[in-house]
């Protein structure tokens, strides 16, 4: 996996310390220098993702970021803020920028490259996700990426897995106001409570006695109710090897010991972060398409998703030589049934409607909801003959029975014209459509509750 990774600060021994160790990551490195020309790279789309200084003349980092995370064409850039040491409260200033992560200066090289590596990793995933969320808000959706902006990474159940009681208590000391910590001072009892699935974050002491810490790691990393679970190791200066074996595995983050609790309480919560992000965009992308193709009162598939497929089945069926039938419906005088029952009454025919058609016709075949009260059958491997048979037991099933509207027990009589077509030679899906509505409109004006086919 590379990247494009454009790398900002204002102090240029530092741009070239940084590009030369990416670059022996086999990453393709950008630098600018300025606040400035950082948004210009940025709008050209010419980068993945962005290590940005927080210290710089003129615009400084965080106005870089915030200013990055509010523009609808970049805000899906991962930014790795660079702080100094002695500044703490930078990463938490640098979180409320927007950032995704950051490191501290003097850098270290271990960091660097997990941090950068699991950005470009994740950005990957939202790339995908994007394209999707592009394609709901082409269709007139709400765009899935504004809710899962506002996540911010704090609350949920972490379990500590770490066999020395006074580190113990100080990492549940750092996070208690934020996070409900559970402490498993037994690894093997901590193995068994994180493969339950049931927290959010893990933290695993890489130093355990008698207990290999980075089987655990792996194992949860296999498991499929843990595998996006977000791991963070705790180590020990000189277990810089195994931290990089670690990483390797999949865990997600580390921090040296002895701990600072405010990174402690950073990193958590960066990771947290990220990942409830990334869950939340792919939930919205889900819901948003779904929602531009589904009728919400009916539940079946709308007009929209009836154009967009239409062609493709007919496409299919001219391939294979089948037929292919369609048929159009539309309820006879509804518009007298709201004005005598009112529009509620109406609205429950629809449904029971929908419910009756779908019962009667095969299960490949594509009902949806047009508007109002039409519908419409696509029935592939269907020839006329087949189509006028199904249209007649839907026709009978609508007729035969009244429907319930209200707890009283409201029955209302409805009935349906029905206009039939089948594919022709020219395979054209306007044309079918065409036909099959002119010959319902020859159902209506014969008197109604009745099946026409179209004659080609
Ligand atoms: P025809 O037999 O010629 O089809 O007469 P009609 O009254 O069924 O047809 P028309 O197109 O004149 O009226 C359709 C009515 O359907 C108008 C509107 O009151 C009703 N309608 C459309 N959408 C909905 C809906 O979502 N809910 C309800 N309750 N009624 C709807
Ligand atoms: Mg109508
Ligand atoms: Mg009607």
């Amino acid at each position: 996996m590379t990247a494009k990774i454009l790398v900002v600060d204002d102090i240029l021994p530092n741009v070239k310390l940084l590009e030369a160790r990416l670059t022996a990551e086999y990453f393709d490195v950008t630098t600018a220098t300025n606040g400035t020309d950082a948004l210009a790279v940025c709008a050209r789309e010419d980068c993945d993702l962005l290590l940005l200084d927080v210290m710089m003349p003129g615009m400084d980092g965080f106005e870089v970021c915030r200013r990055i995370k509010k523009n609808p064409s970049t805000m899906h850039l991962p930014v790795i803020m660079v702080t100094a040491l002695d500044q703490p409260s930078d990463r938490v200033k640098g979180l409320e920028a927007g950032a995704d992560d950051f490191l501290t200066k003097p850098i270290d090289e271990i960091a660097l490259v997990a941090r950068v590596r699991s950005l470009a990793r994740l950005k990957v995933v939202l790339d995908d996700l994007r394209s999707r969320a592009s394609t709901a808000v082409a269709l007139g959706m709400p765009d899935p990426f504004t809710t899962a902006l506002a996540e911010e990474g704090l609350g949920g159940r972490i379990l500590l897995v770490d066999d020395r009681a006074a580190s113990a208590a100080q990492t549940v000391f750092a996070l208690r106001d934020k996070y409900l910590v559970e402490v498993a001072a037994d690894p093997h009892d901590g193995a068994a409570k994180a493969l339950g699935g049931s927290y959010d974050m893990v933290i695993v002491s890489l130093g355990l006695q008698g207990f290999d810490a980075l089987r655990l790691c792996s194992q949860i990393r296999s498991q499929d109710r843990t595998r996006q679970l977000p791991i963070l190791c705790l180590a020990e200066m000189e277990d810089r090897t195994r931290v990089l074996r670690a990483l390797d595995l999949g865990v997600n983050d580390f921090l040296m010991r002895p701990l600072d609790s405010n990174e402690l309480l950073a990193r958590v919560r960066t990771n947290l972060r990220r990942k409830r992000y990334a869950e939340k965009l792919r939930d919205n992308v889900q819901a948003s398409l779904e929602l531009a193709v589904v009728d919400s009162l009916t539940g079946l598939n709308n007009r929209r998703y009836f154009e967009m497929h239409l062609s493709t089945l007919v496409a299919q069926a001219a391939d294979c030589a089948r037929p292919l039938s369609l048929m159009i419906l539309d309820i006879d005088h509804f518009k007298g049934v709201n004005d005598t029952y009112g529009h509620e009454a109406g609205d429950k025919i629809l449904k029971g409607f929908a419910k009756r058609v779908r019962k009667v016709i095969r299960i490949p075949d594509m009902l949806c909801r047009l508007g109002g009260e039409e519908f419409v059958v696509v029935m592939p491997d269907t020839n006329m003959d087949v189509a006028a048979r199904i249209a007649e037991r839907v026709r009978a099933e609508i007729g035969q029975e009244r429907f319930i509207v209200d707890e009283s027990g409201t029955a209302i009589g409805i009935t349906v014209s029905i206009g039939l077509a089948e594919r022709g030679m020219d395979n054209l899906p306007d044309g079918l459509f065409r036909r099959a509505d002119r010959a319902l409109y020859r159902s209506k004006s014969n008197g109604r509750n009745r099946v026409s086919a179209d004659a080609a």
